[in-house]
C-alpha cells in the first residue's frame, strides 16, 4: 500500500519537472479551450513515463469534461477545434472528450478526424 503510494507520488514528481515546458508549449492557457483558470497537466499515458509527449495542460473544466462530468455541449464546440491540436496528446485526450458529447456536430466532427 505504502509502495504504491510512493510510486503514485514519483509520477506527480516526475509531471510536475515538465510543469514549465509544458506551460511554455501551451502557452499557459488551456491546450483545449486556451481558458486560463487553474491549469494542471493531464496525464495522456498513465503507462509511459511522463513526458511533454503524454502531457496537456488543462483548466479545471476541461480536466472535468475529461473525468467524464458531462457538460452543456454547446458550450464544448472548442473540441471541433482541439481534435486537430498538432500535439497528438493534446489531439487524443480532445477526441476521448469529444466522444463523451452527445450531439451530432460531436459525431460529424469526430467522423471527419477519424
Ligand atoms: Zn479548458
Amino acid at each position: 500500500m505504502a509502495k504504491g503510494r510512493e510510486k503514485h507520488q514519483a509520477r506527480l514528481d516526475a509531471i510536475s519537472l515538465q510543469g514549465k515546458d509544458l506551460a511554455r508549449r501551451a502557452k499557459r492557457t488551456c491546450e483545449f479551450c486556451e481558458g486560463r483558470g487553474d491549469l494542471r497537466a493531464v496525464d495522456g499515458d498513465e503507462n509511459a513515463e511522463p513526458s511533454l509527449e503524454t502531457l496537456a495542460l488543462a483548466c479545471e473544466r476541461c480536466r472535468a469534461v475529461l473525468d467524464g462530468r458531462k457538460d452543456d455541449e454547446r458550450t464544448l464546440r472548442f473540441l471541433e477545434t482541439a481534435i486537430w491540436n498538432e500535439e497528438p496528446v493534446v489531439a487524443r485526450l480532445a477526441k476521448q472528450m469529444l466522444a463523451s458529447v452527445d450531439a451530432d456536430w460531436a459525431r460529424a466532427a469526430l467522423e471527419m478526424v477519424s
